[in-house]
């Protein structure tokens, strides 16, 4: 038997498949992971086909060993993993990768054992006390534990001494096991309730379970019941025999979610997210492997869970960002759930009050089912959404950064005692620093960007690689000394609240105040429970949660992502306003929103107001069929970046040449094409090129294959290139 082997060699250019001889002693299968001989010395790698006979002359080498007690890569991900590397052009070890836990390359795995004692088998308590001296107090002790069941080696030492285990064992008395420990992840235990489902939630499960179609967009407003929709659906695969993904866009985010899956589903559930320990998420993902866990929940990665015979897949807030890798392996989680989803026969659910424009156009022309959630379940109407027009309160003298009215609203809220969520995505103190003389704006070193000042340490910082610069006292330019702050953060908001209201309790959530583990959870906990009046933070607290007593929301610089030069820009825009929207007046209690932006007149403010997401569609759609947007295009970006600015720029012009050419053979295949520094033209010390071209659909998978050989014909030494379609940002 020969097996085809891809070498894991993380700094080479190898993406090679080897082929090495299967040693008749080594019970070998696709998917195992194996160490083999590989020039001088060894390498692990993974079996990806099994074949009898070599397609070379070259001698081949054995290979040396067999890594895991188990195969860590099901054939259906072997199946994945072509795929992948084909539609979006990825190495094999790169995918490969993302299918088992970290700790697991490079033989780091620790699995904790533990020491269990029972008594020993045919010994019953009577006869092993029977053996026993008088005045073997802990002996005797240990045995009556026993007798109820077996206990953990370092309880019943810790109580009666280890000598006094040993001791019994030597007699043959009890045994001592090794077991494996599993490291569990804390979750908050959150009381399971007991919920009969309404009317649309059960006609929402039937569509889901045994409707016409196999994927269903589940479009409903915040609080419409979804997850117990999901809960329910999840039972029913549960019962028959299969398993369940569950995905939620950034798990810290969502504690509540998934103390629900645990009180409901116990230990049948195993949770997937980057804030886990290498140790816990190894743990984690050995049990869904092994079927001792059946549901995996998680942010995007969970997709690739080790489960077998998945019934369904669900992807919660669709349209979240999150699910979109953008680091290297890229991919679009969505994308690999269909393809899940088609080897199983499973079912796809993609839940959203927002969804993507891509995702709620697929519906609305039958592509998928569409299933409408009309109403929330406890009857509360959405909140009213004021439209603050920031423009007049200039003009009417007001130059702070809260308009009149939300100061009013928030003064209210405080004295009704009742909680405020104020949100503003830029952290920080001030966004710039400029020389009110020259115009010098602090700016990175290694990235093209200006830098923010924070003030609680008194450091300007680079928002993309983080360095911290030391705040200058005069202009290093023309040594003015009277430097002007750019646009506000959300420290500076907090500072302002403390000046009109100084009684009023705040907190602040945002990437600088939750660098701990469980920072997340702390600051929503706190607040949850009234430890504080205010919130105050970035994009971390528009997702899902649930705050009875929030009655006030307040947005601050609205047009912020408005005027993105991204064709997404409108869409992202709406999304952020609804969900914020959905903070306000959960409960008994109703909910205002005062969205504060300089253009109220633009479509999606009117639009978000009403809470017609429908009507946004249609505009919005319109608007990008006319223009020539995705989903009607595909936009590709090829980002070259370099520590070398002319290689960077040289590889860009060369495939960029070639690019043309083919351009010229087939002008029909798209609507433009260009090559140009990228808008933030260094970042970490590495210059970026990009080429962006729109290809028309639907030939674009075609024109796609053509760019990637193009790209991966290219001489690439010094420099890395990417492919991206529909990127999420394009600086
Ligand atoms: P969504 O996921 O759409 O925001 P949830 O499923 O979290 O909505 O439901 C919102 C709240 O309503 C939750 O507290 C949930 O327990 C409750 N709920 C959902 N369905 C029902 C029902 N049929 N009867 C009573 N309460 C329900
Ligand atoms: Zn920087």
């Amino acid at each position: 038997m020969i097996a085809e082997v891809i070498v894991d060699i993380s700094t080479s250019e190898i993406d090679k498949i080897f082929d090495y001889i299967v040693p008749p002693d080594l019970a070998l299968q696709v998917g195992d992971r194996v160490k083999v001989p590989f020039g001088r010395q060894h390498t692990e790698g993974f079996i990806v086909r099994m074949k009898d006979k070599a397609d070379t002359t070259h001698p081949l080498k054995p290979i040396t060993a067999k890594l895991d007690a188990f195969t860590p890569i099901l054939p259906e991900m072997i199946d994945l993993m072509w795929r992948m590397c084909r539609e979006n052009n990825l190495r094999l070890v790169d995918v490969l990768r993302l299918f088992i836990p970290a700790m697991m390359r490079g033989g780091r795995v620790r699995e904790v054992k533990r020491h269990f004692v029972t008594l020993a088998e045919n010994v019953s308590f009577e006869s092993a006390l029977s053996t026993l001296k008088a005045n073997a107090v802990n002996q005797r002790a240990i045995l009556s534990v026993l007798a109820g069941g077996g206990e953990w080696a370092a309880i019943l030492g810790e109580q009666y001494g280890f000598s006094a285990i040993a001791a019994l064992a030597e007699k043959g008395l009890v045994k001592v096991s090794e077991v494996t420990k599993r490291r569990r992840p804390q979750l908050k235990p959150v009381a399971d309730k007991v919920v009969t489902l309404n009317d649309e939630q059960a006609a929402a499960v039937q569509s889901i379970m045994h409707g016409d179609k196999d994927i269903n967009l589940l479009f409903g407003v915040t609080g419409s019941g979804k997850t117990e929709i999901y809960l329910k659906c999840i039972e029913e695969v549960l019962s028959e025999g299969k398993t369940a993904i569950m995905l939620v866009p950034e798990i810290s985010l969502t504690p509540q979610m998934m103390g629900r899956f645990r009180a409901r589903f116990g230990d049948k559930v195993a949770v997937l997210h980057s804030g886990l320990s290498d140790g816990e998420r190894y743990d984690e993902w050995v049990r869904l492997l092994r079927g001792d866990a059946v549901i995996a929940i998680g942010a995007r990665s969970a997709v690739f869970a080790p489960l077998k015979n998945v019934g369904i897949i669900i992807i919660d807030e669709e349209h979240d960002g999150s699910y979109i890798s953008e680091n290297n392996p890229r991919y679009v989680t969505c994308e690999v759930a269909e393809i899940r989803r088609a080897y199983n026969g499973a079912k796809l659910v993609l839940g959203s009050a927002t969804p993507s424009l891509d995702t709620f156009r697929r519906a609305k022309d039958g592509e998928i089912g569409l299933i409408t959630l009309r109403s929330r379940v406890n009857g509360t109407s959405m909140p009213e959404v004021r439209v603050v027009d920031m423009c007049l309160e200039i003009r009417s003298g007001n130059n702070g950064i809260l308009s009149a009215e939300l100061v009013d609203r928030l003064g209210r809220t405080l004295k009704d005692g009742n909680q405020s969520m104020i949100f503003l995505n830029r952290r920080g103190f001030a966004s710039f620093m400029i020389c009110k003389k020259c115009g010098k704006v602090m700016k990175c070193e290694d990235c093209d960007v200006s830098l923010t000042w924070h003030k609680e340490d008194n450091l300007l910082k680079c928002h993309y690689c983080g360095r911290p610069y030391v705040v200058p006292d005069k202009c290093p330019a023309c040594g003015e000394s009277d430097m002007r702050l750019g646009r506000v953060g959300t420290e500076r908001v907090i500072e302002e609240i403390h000046r009109l209201f100084p009684s009023a309790r705040t907190l602040r959530m945002d990437k600088d105040t939750t660098r701990k583990k469980g920072s997340y959870d702390e600051i929503l906990s706190a607040f949850r429970m009234g430890e504080a009046d205010i919130l105050v933070g970035t994009q971390m607290i528009v997702k899902g949660h649930d705050f009875p007593n929030v009655t006030l929301v307040g947005i601050l610089d609205a047009d912020m992502s408005l005027y993105y030069e991204d064709y997404h820009s409108a869409e992202r825009t709406f999304q952020l306003v609804t969900q914020m929207s959905g903070r306000a007046g959960r409960a008994d209690k109703p909910g205002v929103v005062v969205l504060q932006t300089y253009s109220p007149r633009h479509y999606v403010f009117a639009y978000a107001r009403d809470n017609d997401y429908e009507g946004f569609f249609r505009k919005e759609i319109n608007i990008r069929e006319v223009t020539n947007f995705p989903p009607f295009t595909k936009i590709v970006r090829v980002l070259s970046s370099s520590e070398d600015e002319e290689r960077a720029l040289g590889v860009t012009k060369s495939m960029l040449a070639k690019i043309r050419a083919y351009q010229k053979e087939h002008p029909e295949r798209f609507v433009a094409v260009s090559g140009m520094k990228s808008p933030v033209k260094k970042i970490e010390g590495k210059y970026r090129y990009q080429i962006i071209m729109r290809l028309t659909r639907p030939e674009e998978t075609d024109t796609l294959f053509h760019v990637y050989e193009i790209v991966n014909a290219e001489d690439k030494k010094n420099v890395s290139v990417f492919v991206e379609i529909n990127p999420q940002n394009m600086n």
